[in-house]
């Protein structure tokens, strides 16, 4: 390390699963004084702050989860959010990393000093540190987003953001509104049904649900993947494999196998007509998109929830929320007690990047990604940006699970990292040429993904960013990208 006098050497922003592995990368290759600085009060990320009713993963927990930390303990195929919670705690202890970390801390800016080779981070409290090497793990869908609906602030009952859950909330004898069908209400409206008094759904776009196929781990398998751990990695390569062909043949070559995601969209709309009695209802729960544009969903309890006489799905759209309930476009008045936002997540606004990050020549992160492209090499690394990783990036997200993205991150850092120890050197930064071949390289393949080959126009998809563009998914099979991680061209950096 070139300056002593910095407060740490590498300085990581989110405690979440990505923050947590670049940590541990970062002790294998020889980095000693780490700062994990979050937002939140606690470790886990995404699986500290969400806590709703009916939380659980949707990949199947067997590859939802390091493949270097198997968790033999998981009790069903597919674990409820407090399992996760627990797993990114046992991490935490066994990878030692609680010691790095820092809560309450709200980063503002960090701006790279180009002579004196360091990164500035400064906090929402006017404190601020200088670290050698800066990487954001600020994740995904960490940014709340709550729709400016008129007269929302007049609403006179309690309004509860899925992010913010009151835990205990009780729905007994209420009349409660839920806004938003994506993957989150899904999980929570069939909770919600059981105790309220009368739900209402406000859908603006359907979501397509397919059928869930979990059930509890038997004790006697959970044994077996303790004791002979090549057992879970196998069934981790049998449910990664499945999921890697919807990937790769029902989003990635859409343009190839059309009728591979078709039947995917058969299977929602057969799970559907088994499920709805109402054939309007049906009809309104019907997507007009491509199977893939959006996130699907895995539900059997969804659907049914709509049978119910206490349940009403309202398709109007809100016009204002009044003291006492929701105005929709038809003329409609819903009253309500309580207004459940599952509004989902802002990305392309306020969380690419999380906070403003300037780099050399005074070159904007934020600002250069929306007035241009949005753009990082392999998904990690930006042009003009020294010593910095960028964890949640255009690009970045490979294969279905995320855990697959951090991996392939991973393997990226111990690379980079190697070849700086090996050229004795400690500064690294992504040629421009490299950047823009990568970027010509995606935007070619995503031609063919579901994106820009299937209809996605009705959809309203977070996968699309301001500009039109499909720019979160890596457009590249599992393995290749993970091959590529750990052997791109040394030459597309430059190291000092
Ligand atoms: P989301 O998919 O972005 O859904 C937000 C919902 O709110 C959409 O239905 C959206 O309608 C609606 N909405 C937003 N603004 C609105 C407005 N002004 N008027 C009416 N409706 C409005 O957010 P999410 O459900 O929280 O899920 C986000 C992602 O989190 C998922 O895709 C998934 O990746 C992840 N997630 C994962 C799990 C899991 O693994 N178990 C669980 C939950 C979430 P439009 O579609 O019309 O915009």
């Amino acid at each position: 390390m070139s300056n002593t006098t910095l407060d740490h050497e590498a300085l990581i922003v989110g405690a979440g699963f990505g923050g947590m592995g670049a940590a541990i990368e970062l002790k294998r290759q020889g980095v000693r004084d780490i700062a994990i600085v979050e937002r939140e009060d606690d470790l886990g990320g995404t699986w500290h702050v969400n806590h709703y009713p009916g939380l659980a993963v949707d990949i199947a927990s067997v590859t939802y989860s390091y493949s270097f930390e198997p968790n033999p303990n998981w009790s069903r195929l597919f674990a409820p959010g407090v399992e996760l919670k627990g797993y990114a705690e046992h991490v935490a202890d066994k990878y030692d990393l609680r010691r790095h970390m820092e809560f309450g801390i709200v980063v503002e800016r960090a701006v790279w000093d180009d002579e004196g080779e360091f990164w500035t981070v400064h906090f929402a409290d006017g404190t601020s540190r200088t670290a050698h090497y800066l990487l954001t793990a600020t994740g995904f869908l960490s940014q709340p987003y709550t729709p400016d609906f008129p007269g929302i602030d007049s609403f006179a009952g309690e309004i509860i953001h899925t992010t913010a859950w009151q835990d205990g909330y009780d729905f007994a004898g209420k009349r409660v509104a839920v806004i938003g069908t994506g993957a989150t209400a899904v999980q929570l409206i069939p909770e919600i049904a059981k105790s309220a008094e009368h739900l209402t759904v406000f859908q603006r776009t359907p979501i397509w649900v397919v059928p869930k196929v979990d059930f509890p781990i038997p004790p006697v398998v959970r044994r077996i993947f303790a004791a002979l751990p090549f057992t879970q990695r196998a069934a981790r390569v049998v449910n990664t494999s499945l999921l890697e062909m919807l990937m790769v043949f029902g989003v990635l070559h859409y343009r190839q196998a059309k009728p591979g995601n078709q039947v995917a969209a058969l299977l929602s709309k057969a799970h559907l007509r088994s499920q709805v009695r109402d054939e309007r209802t049906r009809e309104q729960l019907t997507p007009s998109y491509d199977f893939g544009c959006k996130r699907p969903t895995f539900s059997n309890h969804y659907f049914r929830t709509f049978n119910r006489p206490e349940v009403d799905l309202q398709t109007s759209s809100i016009v204002r929320v009044e003291p006492g309930g929701i105005v929709v476009e038809d003329g409609t008045e819903v009253e309500i007690d309580t207004l459940v936002l599952a509004t989902g997540f802002n990305l392309w606004d306020v969380n690419f990047p999380a906070f403003q990050i300037v780099g050399r020549d005074g070159r904007d992160l934020g600002k250069w990604w929306r007035e241009g492209r949005f753009q990082a090499y392999e998904g990690i690394t930006v042009p003009k940006f020294p010593n910095f990783l960028t964890l949640n990036s255009p690009y970045s997200y490979s294969g279905l699970s995320y855990f697959t993205t951090i991996e392939g991150q991973m393997k990226h850092i111990a690379r980079l990292f190697g070849e700086m120890r090996r050229r004795r050197t400690d500064r690294f930064e992504v040629t421009e040429d490299a950047n823009e071949k990568f970027l010509a390289r995606v935007t070619e393949r995503l031609g063919d993904s579901v994106f820009y080959a299937g209809d996605c126009a009705s959809s309203r998809s977070y996968y699309f960013n301001q500009h039109g563009e499909a720019t979160l998914l890596r457009p590249q099979a599992t393995l290749p990208s993970l091959k590529e991680m750990s052997t791109f061209p040394l030459e597309d950096y430059e190291f000092a």
